[in-house]
Protein backbone atom coordinates (compact mmCIF):
# COMPACT_ATOMS: atom_id res chain seq x y z
CA UNK A 1 0.00 0.00 0.00
CA UNK A 2 1.27 3.48 -1.12
CA UNK A 3 0.82 6.60 1.34
CA UNK A 4 -1.16 8.11 -1.03
CA UNK A 5 -3.60 5.11 -1.23
CA UNK A 6 -2.99 4.84 2.99
CA UNK A 7 -4.50 8.07 3.45
CA UNK A 8 -7.31 7.94 1.56
CA UNK A 9 -8.20 4.64 2.61
CA UNK A 10 -8.14 6.14 6.42
CA UNK A 11 -10.27 9.26 4.96
CA UNK A 12 -12.84 6.84 3.92
CA UNK A 13 -12.90 4.69 6.82
CA UNK A 14 -12.94 7.95 9.40
CA UNK A 15 -16.05 9.49 7.22
CA UNK A 16 -18.37 6.73 7.77
CA UNK A 17 -18.79 6.87 3.84
CA UNK A 18 -16.44 3.40 3.55
CA UNK A 19 -18.36 1.08 1.22
CA UNK A 20 -15.22 -0.91 1.08
CA UNK A 21 -14.92 -2.76 4.35
CA UNK A 22 -18.14 -4.86 4.30
CA UNK A 23 -20.99 -6.26 6.84
CA UNK A 24 -19.69 -5.15 9.95
CA UNK A 25 -18.41 -2.31 8.59
CA UNK A 26 -17.63 0.13 11.90
CA UNK A 27 -15.86 -2.66 13.00
CA UNK A 28 -13.54 -3.57 9.87
CA UNK A 29 -13.59 -0.04 9.40
CA UNK A 30 -11.69 0.60 12.47
CA UNK A 31 -9.36 -2.41 12.11
CA UNK A 32 -8.39 -0.39 8.42
CA UNK A 33 -7.69 2.59 10.14
CA UNK A 34 -5.79 1.13 12.47
CA UNK A 35 -3.95 -0.78 9.52
CA UNK A 36 -3.37 2.55 7.98
CA UNK A 37 -2.36 4.32 10.30
CA UNK A 38 0.61 1.54 11.12
CA UNK A 39 1.64 1.90 7.68
CA UNK A 40 1.60 5.27 8.09
CA UNK A 41 3.69 5.63 11.01
CA UNK A 42 6.10 3.03 9.89
CA UNK A 43 6.68 5.13 6.79
CA UNK A 44 7.15 8.51 8.38
CA UNK A 45 9.62 6.83 11.14
CA UNK A 46 11.65 4.96 8.22
CA UNK A 47 11.74 8.78 6.24
CA UNK A 48 12.99 10.07 9.50
CA UNK A 49 15.72 7.70 9.87
CA UNK A 50 16.88 8.61 6.24
CA UNK A 51 16.65 12.37 7.09
CA UNK A 52 18.73 11.75 9.90
CA UNK A 53 21.62 9.45 8.00
CA UNK A 54 20.88 13.01 5.23
CA UNK A 55 21.53 15.25 7.99
CA UNK A 56 24.53 13.82 9.56
CA UNK A 57 26.17 13.13 5.78
CA UNK A 58 25.38 16.92 5.32
CA UNK A 59 27.65 17.51 8.73
CA UNK A 60 30.64 14.90 7.37
CA UNK A 61 30.78 16.82 4.13
CA UNK A 62 30.68 20.36 5.85
CA UNK A 63 33.70 19.38 8.24
CA UNK A 64 35.57 18.55 4.68
CA UNK A 65 34.92 20.95 3.04
CA UNK A 66 35.84 23.10 6.27
CA UNK A 67 39.35 21.55 6.24
CA UNK A 68 39.80 21.85 2.37
CA UNK A 69 38.93 25.56 2.75
CA UNK A 70 41.49 25.65 5.86
CA UNK A 71 44.67 23.59 4.00
CA UNK A 72 44.08 25.99 0.38
CA UNK A 73 44.14 29.21 2.24
CA UNK A 74 47.37 27.72 4.41
CA UNK A 75 48.87 26.92 1.27
CA UNK A 76 47.75 30.45 -0.42
CA UNK A 77 49.23 31.85 2.84
CA UNK A 78 52.48 30.24 1.94
CA UNK A 79 52.97 30.99 -1.92
CA UNK A 80 52.22 34.81 -0.93
CA UNK A 81 55.02 34.64 1.35
CA UNK A 82 57.14 33.33 -1.04
CA UNK A 83 56.10 35.41 -3.56
CA UNK A 84 56.91 38.60 -1.50
CA UNK A 85 60.09 36.95 -0.14
CA UNK A 86 61.13 36.94 -4.36
CA UNK A 87 60.50 40.34 -4.70
CA UNK A 88 62.22 41.14 -1.59
CA UNK A 89 65.27 39.54 -2.91
CA UNK A 90 64.98 40.93 -6.21
CA UNK A 91 64.65 44.38 -5.28
CA UNK A 92 67.64 43.91 -2.68
CA UNK A 93 69.98 41.81 -5.63
CA UNK A 94 68.89 42.16 -8.40
CA UNK A 95 67.96 46.07 -9.55
CA UNK A 96 71.14 47.50 -8.06
ZN1 LIG B 1 -13.84 1.01 5.85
Amino acid sequence: MTVKEAIERLKLCSENQCNICGRYEKEECMLERNRCETILLNLIQKQDTEINKLKEENERLKYSCAKATEIIEEYANETENDIKKLIEYQEKYLDN
